[in-house]
């Protein structure tokens, strides 16, 4: 497909600016404003062809757009009269250098060609016009094998084993002692290597040699490698490539010349001091490659003592031109001076930090200014200890990044071995297939989680994540065999008490002994919070089911609990047995009577909430999961009745009853089955207790501390708003029983099904808030399971770009989205004063925060180690929704 015609496809570094990178890519578009800044005899001269050539190319089937050779050529004439040189003199030979340059920075993944223009003629030219005849035949050997391996693909080793022979034979160590006669004999054997390779002779015409680089430069968009990058930076395949053809300046000159790679301050921990390598002598490439070891920026201070100053003054320039840490590169020919490149430097996240609250004290971004520089995900890498950064292992398999930071310790495979383990004071992980409510105590005790199923809204995921446990979910290369308490991948067996090392924040399990670094919060942190508590309109809770994760949440400055799954509360080891009672209870009587027992330990646990969160919101979801996850597995009841049976141990029948209910509880969809206000429609007495207990736990506390929470009683899962009107019937009810009218207590729903969406202002006339459930809409929406999804299909998904990451980690915004958006709009619309939140994990993902402020939700909810990280990320979505 054609470009239209008259379409604009080339422009010199003059006509651009910054504001154009989507047509002229990062590169071009910083160097042409890097040319407006600093002027043009500080930027070697040259032009970009756009993005949309690229775009058109590969429509083209690899097809140059009509008009693109005429601009290319005319765009090469005005280089040439600003150059005062032309490409393939025999004199004073111009050379090239033909770059890529996406919308977003792809480091290493497309190609280049340096030193284009040299051929057999204008290599001698070159070597008379810089007297230095070494160099000449240098540029000329690189070029020839730059050439030959971008645009022809003849492999890098090939080249090398030829500059090996020659050093060989020379009897030499390094590149730089090859005497000028062996560069000559070297580039002769490049070529013939080239026609052994192609069947064509090395072209010596400049202009087939820069059409042949432009089109290996397109063609590199299409190549494996910036294909897999794309596909896990999320960067779209159809923004293409531009190429930017910028006249060469020398580094290798001999010793006044060098080249390097400079940030405007330390790119590691963001210091305020310039730092980079350089190599003296070299080309761009040698310092990148790591052929040669380069050396620290500030040497060259006394090797070149101008340039490094003007560099200095280059960097505060352009630091303050963009208002961010710069990565530039820069080459000195002959002690001047180039800039060949600036970009915004990616960073870590402690040194983002830093580079904010500095900015800020210089005066250099305002604080909106600075907390906009800051990438909010990358900020969990400052809350969890992490594998040491120059850490060697060797990875035994991957999964996914379910919950952040590094542990290790020795293999545990039952939650109750972890929690024997953990008396002992040993560290363990726990590695399970799949983990399920009961082994939640388990997680409690252990370092860290690894599973070989599920994905990052699974079981595993969502509680370790809750708890700042780091957690790998769906290795699935492991095969963990629970009955021999093995696990095994790639030839290797452990077995229970082997040592095992996980890092959740990159999804890897190793054996090794790795060392761990533990985080700070540091004082920089702390300001970066306050001014986002200052920006940010959203409130941001916590999910926290316990007074230590309400603790450490408020610690990181959550407001409030936006989601107390009190199912968790069932789970600890003296209520378990309880909670079965109730459940195998035969009479609503016997039922009362159990949930009679359990009132105080509710009770008790909900105080401890509220005396966490001194008089704050704390929501709390009446019972929401399935009765039969509170019960055994039906083979462990199996066994233990054989058991039984074999030593007459009395208790046969007990086991033969709890098998029945065990199997009648049992659902063949349980997520979509019995569960949620369902519950509290078939057992009123499950939530009147809970009610009960909740209002009781509120006025203890009152009298103790002095101040009661703000309770908001949250029904789960509701889709018709008969549902919550029942519930709400029988809350209200509980509440005049109690004499809870000093009480600040309002009723809610979770709105976690597309019905509820739709029929939102219907069920508004009986909530006073409204909280997404976005794990189960996502799921309910997709049709997805939440447990699943991640193990089975979705890498396949976004292989194929059904889906770009997976709709549990960021809110799908044209389906799930659009539903919470219009159960917002029409919930407010039948009660303006409606109070909404998110309590699904995209609660605490910066993306989909930025969609939350934009439908208008008042608050976000999400695990306590993610609140500084929503803390941010809302100030950033205020800012650009301003
Ligand atoms: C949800 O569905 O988004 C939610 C918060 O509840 P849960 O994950 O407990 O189902
Ligand atoms: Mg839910």
């Amino acid at each position: 497909m054609a470009v239209a015609a008259g379409t604009k496809l080339v422009y010199d570094f003059a006509e651009g600016s910054k504001d154009m990178r989507d047509l002229l890519g990062g590169k071009g578009a910083n160097v042409a404003e890097m040319t407006r800044v600093l002027g043009a005899e500080r930027v070697p001269a040259g032009f970009t062809i756009t993005t949309e050539a690229c775009v058109a190319y590969m429509k083209a089937e690899r097809e140059f757009p009509e008009g693109l050779e005429e601009q290319l050529w005319e765009a090469l004439d005005r280089l040439q009269e600003q150059a005062g040189k032309r490409l393939g003199d025999a004199d004073d030979p111009l050379l090239v250098s033909v770059r890529s340059g996406a919308r977003e920075s792809m480091p290493g993944m497309l190609d280049t060609v340096l030193n284009l223009g040299l051929n057999d003629e204008s290599v001698a030219g070159l070597a008379r016009a810089t007297e230095n005849e070494r160099f000449a035949w240098d540029s000329y050997r690189r070029f020839c094998q730059m050439f030959g391996n971008v645009c022809r693909g003849i492999a890098g080793e090939r080249y090398e084993e030829l500059i090996k022979e020659r050093k060989r034979e020379a009897g030499v160590e390094e590149d730089v002692e090859l005497s000028v006669d062996d560069l000559r004999a070297l580039t002769g054997r490049f070529r013939e290597l080239f026609s052994e390779e192609t069947g064509e002779e090395f072209p010596q015409d400049p202009s087939e040699q820069l059409r042949q680089a432009i089109r290996a430069v397109f063609d590199s968009w299409l190549g494996a490698r910036a294909v897999e990058y794309r596909r896990i930076n999320h960067i779209p395949d159809d923004w293409g490539t531009a190429v930017n053809v910028q006249q060469m300046v020398f580094g290798n000159k001999g010793d006044t010349s060098c080249s390097g790679v400079a940030f405007s301050r330390d790119e590691i921990s963001g210091e305020p001091r310039p730092s980079g390598d350089f190599l003296p002598n070299a080309q761009g490439e040698d310092v990148v490659s790591g052929v040669r070891t380069p050396r620290d920026l500030h040497e060259l201070e006394r090797l070149m003592p101008a340039a490094y100053e003007e560099l200095m003054e280059i960097l505060r320039t352009l630091e303050r031109h963009y208002g961010d840490m710069q990565d530039t590169e820069f080459t000195v020919e002959d002690e001047r001076l180039y800039m060949l490149q600036t970009r915004t430097a990616k960073r870590p996240a402690q040194a983002a930090v830093r580079f904010a609250v500095d900015a800020v004290d210089e005066g250099l971004l305002d604080t909106a200014q600075a907390i906009a520089t800051i990438d909010a995900g990358r900020l969990d890498a400052l809350l969890h200890p992490a594998f040491a950064r120059d850490a060697d292992f060797e990875v035994l398999a991957e999964g996914v990044a379910a919950s952040p930071g590094a542990a290790k310790g020795a293999i545990v495979f039952t939650a109750d071995d972890a929690v024997a383990a953990a008396e002992h004071g040993r560290d363990v992980i726990l590695v399970r297939p799949f983990t399920e409510a009961d082994d939640v105590h388990g997680f409690q005790a252990a370092k860290g989680i690894l599973t070989s199923e599920g994905g990052k809204a699974s079981h595993a995921a969502l509680v370790a994540r809750g708890m700042g446990k780091p957690c790998v979910s769906g290795a699935g290369t492991l095969e963990v065999d629970l009955g021999a308490k093995t696990v095994s991948a790639g030839g290797t067996t452990l077995s229970e008490g082997d040592l095992i090392a996980i890092d959740g924040s990159a999804g890897v399990v190793t054996t090794d002994d790795v060392p761990l670094e533990d985080p700070e919060v540091s004082d920089e942190f702390e300001t970066v919070l306050g001014w986002a508590d200052e920006l940010r309109t959203l409130g941001v809770r916590t999910n926290a089911d316990t007074p230590e994760d309400a603790a450490k949440a408020r610690e990181f400055g959550a407001e409030g609990i936006g989601l107390c799954r009190t199912e968790h509360m069932f789970m600890a080891g003296d209520r378990a047995p309880k909670m079965r009672a109730m459940i195998m209870a035969e009479t609503e009587e016997e039922r009362r009577s159990a949930l009679e027992e359990l009132l105080p330990f509710q009770q008790e646990d909900f105080e401890g909430l509220f005396d966490e969160m001194k008089g704050r919101p704390v929501t709390i979801r009446l019972l929401d999961p399935p009765l039969h996850e509170f019960m055994p597995q039906a083979e462990e009841v199996v066994q233990e009745l054989e058991r039984a049976r074999i030593e007459q141990s009395g208790n046969e029948q007990e086991l033969e009853h709890t098998l029945e209910r065990v199997h009648s509880l049992a659902e063949t969809n349980p997520m979509l089955g019995t569960r949620g206000v369902r519950l509290g429609i078939l057992h009123p007495e499950i939530y009147e207790m809970q009610a009960r207990a909740i209002l009781r736990a509120a006025f203890a506390v009152r009298d103790r501390t002095g101040e009661a929470p703000e309770l908001e009683i949250m029904i789960p899962l509701v889709a018709y708003e008969r549902e919550l009107q029942l519930m709400r019937d029988l809350v209200e009810r509980v509440a005049g029983e109690e004499d809870a009218d000093e009480l600040e207590v309002s009723i809610g729903t979770m709105i976690e099904l597309p019905r509820a969406c739709f029929v939102a202002n219907r069920i508004a006339s009986h909530a006073d808030f409204f909280s997404f459930g976005t794990n189960d809409l996502t799921q309910t929406a997709l049709g997805f399971s939440r447990d699943d999804v991640e193990g089975r299909f979705l890498n396949r998904y976004v292989e194929r770009k059904v889906v770009d990451r997976s709709p549990f980690e960021t809110i799908d915004q044209p389906g799930v989205g659009w539903l919470v958006r219009l159960a917002a709009w029409t919930g407010r619309e039948e009660r303006p004063e409606l109070k909404l939140g998110i309590c699904g994990e995209h609660g605490g993902d910066p993306e989909s925060i930025t969609f939350f402020q934009l439908a208008g939700l008042d608050y976000v909810s999400c695990s306590p180690y993610r609140v500084p990280i929503a803390r941010v990320a809302a100030a950033q979505a205020a800012i650009a929704s301003d």
